[in-house]
Order: C-alpha cells, then sequence, then structure tokens
C-alpha cells in the first residue's frame, strides 16, 4: 500500500478541509468535506493518486453524474475533535452503484481497504442495510484520510454521510416508517383491486393490479429492498430484476391506460402508439438476459419518457371525447408523472438530489395509486350507468317496436277481417244477381226458423217465379234473360229495402224472401206490391225492351207444434204453383196471411 502517496495527495488538497467532528452532532453530511475526479477506470490506484490536486473538483450538486462509463473518485478527511463516539458509519445512500472501493487511512499511516455495491453478494454487507455502510472508527483528537472509488453501469450518484449507529438508528426508524407507509399502501390497494377483480370480472382491475405489483417490485429493486430479502446472494439477479422490472412496469401501465381508456374504440392510433410502445419495452426486458447493463438500463428509463408521454395523451384524449372517468385518471397520473420525471431527471444528472425529486416517485406514485383505484371504482359506476341507460333506451324502443307490430298485427287483423266477411258474403252471394244465394238462403232458413221457435213467431215465406221465363231465353236469348233475372232482383231488393228480411235466388228464375219480423198484416200488401212492381218493370236489355210477370206463393207458420221449415217450404211452393194455375202473375196465400183471398185451401195441407 503507497500510503505516502495518498497521504502526499490529501495534503495537497489544501481545499480538502477536514470535516471537525463535534460532540452532540451524530449525523455529518460530507458533500462539503470531499473533492471528486472522475478518471478513466483502466487507471491504477496509484496513477490516481498521482493526479494534479487542482484537476479534483468540489462535489456535483447532491453528488450526483448520471450515467458515466469513468470511475469516480472521492477524497477528504475526517478529523474527531471530541466527540466521544470511536465508531462512525459512513453511509451511501444510493443502492444501485456496481463498484465500491474505500480506503481509510488513520494517523499512524495505516491503511485499509473495504469494498462494496451491488454487484457483490448481500451477505457481504458489514450492514444488512439497503443503503450501503462502511465502518469508520475514528478515535477522539484523530484524523482519518478517506478516498473513495465508484464506478457502475447505473447512474452515479454518490450522497455521503458519516454517522453514528445511533443516528443511522432514527435515520432507519424514518426511512423504514415511509417505505412501510408505501409497500403498505401498494399491497393494499393490489389486494383489494385483485378482490375486485375476482368479483366484478372487469380486466381493468386486473391490469391495475399487474401495474401496481411491477411497479412495487421496480420500487423495491430501486431500493435496494428486493436485493436483501429476495435474492441477497445473488447479485446479478438483483441486478438483472431492474432492468426487468422497469420495462414491465411500462407495459403493465401501457395496458391498464388502453383497457381504462378503452383505447381500442376511442382511439384507435393512440391505442397502436401504446401497443408498439408495449412491443419495443418487450423486447427490452428480453434483451435484459443479454445486452449490458449499461445501456439497456439508459433505454429502459429513457422509455419512461416516452411511455409517460404516450398516457399521458392517451388521457388528454380521452378526457377531450368527454369520457368522465378520465379525469381522474389524468389527476393520478399527473402525480405519478411529475414523480417519474424527477426520478427520471435526477438520474440523467438534469435535476438535483433532493427529497422530493429522490423520493417523489414514491410518494407520486402512492398518490396516483389510491387516485387510480378511486378512478377504477368512479369508471365502474359510469360505466353501469351507461348499461342502465342503454337498457332503459333498449327497453323502451322494445316497447315502442312491440307497440308498431301489435297495432300493425291488429290493422292487418281488421284487414283480414274485412276480407274474411266480403269473402264470406261473396260466396254466400248469387253471382248473377247478387242477391243471396241458395247456399245462404238453407242457412238462413235453419237459422231463422230456429229462432222463430226460440221467440214463438211466426216465420213467412214468400217464393216468386217468373212467369214463362224460357220464352224469354228462348225468343230474346239467354244474354236477355239474365239481363231480366238481374233487374227483377234488383227491383225486389229496392221493393224490400224497409223489411229486415233476407231475398235469395233459389234458383233458375225463382226467389225466395225470408221475413222473421214482419207484421202478419203487412204480409199480403208486400206480397202484392212485388208482384205489381215486377209487373210494372221495363227490362232493358241491349235494344230491347220488354215486361215480365212472376206468380207468387206467400206462406207464414207459427214454428213449432212438430213443424219443421221444410212445412214452410212446401206450403209456400204450393201457393206459387196455385198461383200458376190459377192464371200466373198473381199471389196466393197460405197459412196465416190476414188479408189473403185462398188461404184455408193451402194451410189444409198442413201437418
Ligand atoms: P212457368 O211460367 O210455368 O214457370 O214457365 P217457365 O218457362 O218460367 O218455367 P220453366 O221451369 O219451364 O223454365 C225455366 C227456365 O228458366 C228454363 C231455363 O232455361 C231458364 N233459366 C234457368 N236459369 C237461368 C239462368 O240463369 N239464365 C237464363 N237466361 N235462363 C235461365
Ligand atoms: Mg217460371
Ligand atoms: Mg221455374
Amino acid at each position: 500500500m503507497k500510503t505516502g502517496v495518498l497521504t502526499a495527495l490529501l495534503l495537497l488538497i489544501g481545499t480538502a478541509s477536514a470535516n471537525d467532528l463535534e460532540p452532540g452532532v451524530n449525523n455529518y453530511e460530507l458533500s462539503a468535506t470531499l473533492r471528486y475526479v472522475a478518471v478513466d477506470p483502466a487507471l491504477s490506484r496509484d496513477q490516481v493518486l498521482a493526479i494534479s490536486p487542482e484537476l479534483l473538483q468540489p462535489l456535483a450538486p447532491n453528488a450526483n453524474y448520471g450515467f458515466s462509463t469513468q470511475a469516480h473518485w472521492f477524497v477528504g478527511e475526517i478529523h474527531n475533535r471530541a466527540h466521544p463516539e470511536t465508531d462512525w458509519i459512513l453511509l451511501l445512500e444510493y443502492p444501485l452503484l456496481d463498484h465500491l472501493e474505500l480506503y481509510l487511512e488513520d494517523d499512524a499511516g495505516a491503511v485499509q481497504q473495504l469494498t462494496g455495491g451491488d454487484r457483490e453478494p448481500f451477505d457481504r454487507r458489514f450492514f444488512a442495510h439497503r443503503h450501503f455502510s462502511f465502518p469508520v472508527m475514528v478515535p477522539a483528537g484523530e484524523t482519518v484520510r478517506l478516498a473513495l472509488r465508484v464506478s457502475s453501469e447505473s447512474s452515479i450518484q454518490v450522497p455521503l454521510r458519516l454517522v453514528t449507529p445511533l443516528a443511522l438508528a432514527e435515520i432507519n426508524y424514518l426511512g423504514q416508517l415511509g417505505m412501510g407507509l408505501l409497500y403498505g399502501v401498494l399491497l393494499a390497494l393490489a389486494a383489494y383491486n385483485l378482490l375486485l377483480f375476482l368479483t366484478l370480472r372487469d380486466t381493468t382491475f386486473l391490469y391495475y393490479v399487474l401495474y401496481v405489483a411491477s411497479f412495487g417490485l421496480l420500487q423495491l429493486s430501486l431500493n435496494g429492498i428486493s436485493y436483501q430479502f429476495f435474492w441477497p446472494g445473488d447479485p446479478q439477479v438483483a441486478n438483472l430484476a431492474i432492468l426487468l422490472m422497469l420495462p414491465l412496469a411500462q407495459m403493465a401501465m401501457l395496458q391498464f391506460c388502453r383497457s381504462f381508456l378503452t383505447l381500442r374504440t376511442s382511439a384507435p392510433r393512440l391505442d397502436q402508439v401504446c401497443l408498439l410502445l408495449m412491443v419495443v419495452l418487450a423486447l427490452i426486458s428480453f434483451a435484459a438476459f443479454v445486452v449490458s447493463y449499461r445501456y439497456l438500463v439508459q433505454i429502459a428509463t429513457g422509455m419512461v419518457f416516452v411511455s409517460a408521454v404516450a398516457v399521458l395523451a392517451s388521457g388528454v384524449r380521452a378526457w377531450s371525447q368527454g369520457y368522465r372517468p378520465a379525469r381522474y385518471f389524468l389527476l393520478a397520473w399527473g402525480l405519478l408523472i411529475a414523480g417519474m420525471l424527477a426520478y427520471a431527471g435526477v438520474s440523467f444528472g438534469f435535476m438535483p438530489r433532493t427529497f422530493v425529486t429522490t423520493y417523489g416517485m414514491q410518494i407520486g406514485s402512492a398518490a396516483e395509486m389510491v387516485l387510480l383505484s378511486f378512478a377504477l371504482a368512479y369508471r365502474f359506476r359510469v360505466l353501469q350507468e351507461e348499461n342502465r341507460r342503454m337498457e332503459a333506451d333498449a327497453r323502451t324502443e322494445m316497447e315502442q317496436r312491440v307497440g308498431e307490430r301489435t297495432a300493425e298485427l291488429n290493422d292487418a287483423l281488421t284487414r283480414l277481417e274485412t276480407a274474411n266477411r266480403v269473402l264470406e258474403q261473396s260466396s254466400q252471394r248469387d253471382g248473377l244477381t247478387g242477391v243471396y244465394n241458395r247456399r245462404h238462403l238453407d242457412l238462413s232458413l235453419t237459422r231463422l226458423w230456429a229462432e222463430a221457435i226460440d221467440h214463438g213467431r211466426p216465420l213467412t215465406l214468400i217464393v216468386v217465379d217468373l212467369d214463362q221465363f224460357k220464352q224469354v231465353n228462348d225468343q230474346r236469348g239467354h244474354m236477355a234473360g239474365d239481363d231480366c233475372l238481374r233487374q227483377v232482383a234488383q227491383a225486389m231488393e229496392e221493393q224490400l229495402a224497409d223489411y229486415p228480411g233476407i231475398l235469395a235466388r233459389f234458383g233458375g228464375e225463382e226467389f225466395f224472401v225470408l221475413l222473421p219480423d214482419i207484421a202478419a198484416n203487412e204480409i199480403w200488401p208486400l206480397a202484392e206490391q212485388l208482384r205489381e212492381r215486377i209487373e210494372k218493370l221495363k227490362v232493358v236489355s241491349e235494344d230491347q225492351a220488354f215486361g215480365i210477370t212472376a206468380s207468387i206463393g206467400v206462406a207464414s207458420l207459427r214454428a213449432g207444434e212438430g213443424r219443421t221449415y221444410r212445412d214452410l217450404v212446401r206450403i209456400a211452393d204450393k201457393a206459387m204453383y196455385e198461383a200458376k194455375r190459377q192464371g200466373r202473375n198473381r199471389v196466393v196465400a197460405a197459412g196465416d196471411v190476414p188479408g189473403a183471398p185462398t188461404a184455408d185451401a193451402i194451410s189444409d195441407a198442413l201437418p
């Protein structure tokens, strides 16, 4: 050990005044005490110690040098004026540094070399502590000269303090409380939202849990805690963990963002950007197994800026589209992003290392996670409301459509009924004359006879047979015969208009008139009116005009007493033939027809 050279070097640093340890002060920040120089890492200790003292510089603000390939040397001396404590601890509060070499030289010129860094197994540490710590013996009245070499692929931050074990206990006490709070919050949120996911089956909750978990693991690694508790014997895993968790946490963050804001449908472009970033991050995490830590950690840290911008842009976009949950989302990210920017800024050496910038990410993240959990609940409520509204809309629309369909159906039914009625009527009408046909006559006879029985009333039948009709056909042609039938039927219909009854064509040139409600004394006059009307009718067919007469038989019979409607038809028929026999163009009555001249003779034929 070239102690002489080290002593000489320290003597030359006139400005590196010894820090006096005073009684009652147990915690010293060393940045004002030390000088530093950054040199080629290949330089041996001797070469470094031979460097001209003018090249030694005061420490950068907060001892932050960003990413650097050079070896950083920190030198200075500590004098214990009268502090009763002999066993001091040198504390380096940045747990990611790779290689540390500490040289301590006492007044007697004896040099002690200690090593550390996160490339060394955790168990070799002097203290089982997430930060690096070295024992430094400074008896009262003595001076210790120290030189610390730092080289690392991580960003080089060297916040050094010299503390008594008691002061370290105090620092730890507060630090652990803060850590406990942060991880307690993250753990509770992860567990709670995992339960929510299992209950609600909304994958956004799962992405949130993944995000909180990966973010928490990343924090544990960055704080040096996972190294202590998860893989203390394996520095390679500890460094790999950081390289893996950095991109994985960002991937979870992007995926959560995509899911929470439903980017795929609301902003497809931004969704693709997020997906692309996730692919890049996945490649980075694969590369962690092969590419050197130095470059990859810079890329992965740099990606934080890109991911943050993508998430922020997505949030702003969703918010501008009026998506209400985006408000809380943005607020949450604002807090975290501020913290992340502070952390990355410190890593790259853009920003000073202060409590807020160093722990900004932790503070911001805890606040963010709480707000995001709230945003998730809010989003759930918004979606539920939307669902309910859509359901209600759908129901109203459905009801409306059912109403429309019912109306249409009713309309169709009405039209069908009308059509049916028309069809039924037409099936019961005579094709030539338009009066009822034989089929309807038969049905009506049966029905009206049954009604007459029920009411104890008589039913009246008038049989009308055109006279010498065959001759009309023979002399004027069948078309004239048809015209004659039509016009006679129409004339009779007009004559009967005021009477509730049925006019039907029985067949050929024979018509039946059924009268259920006619007063007895109206029967005979009506039959006479019919005969007269036919007699006076001038049948017109093409260019000819001619007359026609009819023989009419009338019968009115009280229903019941073992009679059937056949008896009614029979005696009405008989009366009609009697009219023919008597010389045609006349009315003959049978049964109970007041005023009829020849009623008796035919009524005798009744059962
Ligand atoms: P009467 O005075 O004895 O009743 O003599 P008539 O000629 O009227 O009686 P008949 O039963 O001998 O003749 C009925 C004629 O009616 C026979 C048939 O050619 C004619 N006829 C039946 N149906 C139709 C029809 O639909 N159209 C036409 N043009 N003639 C018909
Ligand atoms: Mg006839
Ligand atoms: Mg006839």
